[in-house]
C-alpha cells in the first residue's frame, strides 16, 4: 500500500506522519486535491489504529432540541422558524422538556444533548432550570447543552459576559458543551451562510473558556457546500491551535451539508466518497485532538461505517430524536438501540466500545458475549 501511497503523490506526507511532523495547510489542501481516496484513507486509518486499535465508540444519549424559533437565517438551515407562532415552529414548556428523560427512566443513558434556535422571548432562567430539572430527575446524568453560538446570544441577550453565561450554566448543572455552530470558520464562507451567528474568533474563545472552567468540549465542521478546501483545512487548523492551547477537545465532528428544506436546496449533497475523505483528512490534520467522529444521522449510516476505516472512531449514540437533519432531508432513522449500533460497529469489523460522555468505558466488547451467555 505504501507503493500506491507514493504513487498517489502522498509520499512525503506519509513520511512526516511516521515523523510526527506537523502537517500544514499545504499538506491538508494536497491530500483533498489527491484523487486516490483509498491512499488517503489508508494513511488515515493507520492514524486511527495508532490511537485507538480497532476501537469503535459509541454512547447511550438522548438528544433534545427544546425550541426551533430563532432570531438567525442560516441558509442551510431547514429546523429554525423566525417567530413564535410561525408554522411549523414550537417551543417545549420546561415540563415537556423534563418529561423527555421522565419517560426514558428506564434507560441506562449517560447523556442528555440539547442544542436549541435562538429564541429572543425566553428568560435566561428557562435554561439554567432546564439543566436543574434534568439533574434532578437524573443526577448521574452528564448535560452536554448549547453549543457556543448559543452562549454568544446569551450574553448578548441577556447583558451578561461568555464567561459569566458559561459559569451560571455549569452552576446550573452543565457538564460539557457541543460542537455544533462552527460551520466553516472562514469569513467569507460565515458571512455568505451564517452571518447572523457570532464569529470564529468569539466560538473559539467560547471553547477555550468552558476549557478553562474545567468543561469538555467538541467542535464541528459543516462541509459539502460553497466551502474551497483551504477553508475546510483552515477551518481544521484553527481547532488544532486552540486544542494546542487547552487540551479540551474531545471529538472534532465532520458534518455533512443537508440541501432539502433550505435556502441552499440548489446545491447537491456532499457524496459518500466526499464524506469519507473530510473524515480522513480531519483525521491526519487534528493530530492532537483525540476522536474523530462520524454522526451516523449526518454521515447516513453506512457511509458513517466506512468512516471507521477512514479515521472515524466514534459514530455518537443512540439519539433517540433528532429534528435539525431530518427537517434537512436525512433519510436515517432518528433512533438506533445500542445492539443496533454495536451489531453496525462489528459488522464494518471493528470493535464496539460503550462509551459515557468522558470516553470513560462502560462496555466492551465482550458484553456482547455476557448477553448472548446470560
Ligand atoms: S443553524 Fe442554528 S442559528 Fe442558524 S438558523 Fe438554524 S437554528 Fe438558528
Amino acid at each position: 500500500m505504501l507503493h500506491r501511497v507514493h504513487a498517489a503523490g502522498l509520499g512525503e506526507i506519509a513520511g512526516k506522519l511516521d515523523a510526527g511532523v506537523r502537517l500544514t495547510l499545504e499538506d491538508g489542501v494536497r491530500l483533498f486535491d489527491c484523487p486516490d481516496t483509498l491512499a488517503l484513507g489508508w494513511l488515515a486509518n493507520r492514524e486511527r489504529e495508532k490511537r485507538h486499535g480497532a476501537r469503535t465508540y459509541y454512547n447511550y444519549n438522548i438528544r433534545l432540541e427544546a425550541t426551533n424559533v430563532c432570531v438567525a437565517s442560516c441558509l442551510f438551515c431547514s429546523f429554525a422558524r423566525l417567530r413564535p407562532g410561525d408554522p411549523g415552529s414550537y417551543t417545549m414548556s420546561l415540563e415537556q422538556a423534563w418529561d423527555k428523560l421522565r419517560q426514558r427512566a428506564g434507560q441506562p443513558l449517560t447523556e442528555v444533548h440539547v442544542v436549541n434556535g435562538l429564541h429572543p422571548d425566553l428568560p435566561f432562567s428557562y435554561y439554567t432550570e432546564m439543566l436543574r430539572g434534568f439533574k434532578r430527575i437524573r443526577p448521574d446524568v452528564h448535560l452536554k447543552c448549547f453549543t457556543a453560538v448559543e452562549i454568544a446570544f446569551f450574553a448578548d441577550l441577556y447583558g451578561k459576559t461568555d464567561e459569566q453565561v458559561l459559569r451560571e450554566l455549569q452552576d446550573a448543572g452543565l457538564d460539557s458543551l457541543p460542537g455544533g455552530g462552527a460551520e466553516v470558520f472562514a469569513d467569507r464562507v460565515r458571512k455568505k451562510i451564517c452571518d447572523d451567528k457570532c464569529g470564529a474568533d468569539r466560538y473559539l474563545a467560547i471553547h477555550r473558556i468552558a476549557h478553562g472552567l474545567g468543561m469538555r468540549t467538541n467542535i464541528t465542521m459543516l462541509y459539502g457546500h460553497i466551502e474551497t478546501m483551504e477553508e475546510r483545512v483552515d477551518h481544521m487548523l484553527r481547532a488544532r491551535a486552540l486544542q494546542d492551547e487547552t487540551g479540551g477537545l474531545q471529538a472534532f465532528i465532520p458534518l455533512a451539508f443537508h440541501p432539502d428544506n433550505n435556502q441552499m436546496r440548489k446545491l447537491p449533497a456532499p457524496s459518500a466518497v466526499e464524506t469519507l475523505r473530510v473524515h480522513g483528512v480531519s483525521r491526519l490534520m487534528l493530530d492532537n485532538v483525540p476522536h474523530i467522529k462520524a454522526f451516523w444521522i449526518a454521515a447516513g449510516v453506512e457511509t458513517a461505517q466506512l468512516a471507521l476505516w477512514y479515521g472515524a472512531d466514534d459514530l455518537d449514540g443512540t439519539v433517540q430524536e433528532e429534528r435539525i437533519y431530518h427537517m434537512a432531508g436525512s433519510k436515517t432513522p432518528e433512533a438506533m438501540t445500542t445492539t443496533a449500533i454495536r451489531r453496525l460497529i462489528r459488522s464494518a469489523g471493528r470493535e464496539p466500545y460503550e462509551r459515557d460522555t468522558l470516553y470513560n468505558v462502560i462496555a466492551g466488547p465482550e458484553a456482547d458475549l455476557q448477553s448472548l451467555t446470560a
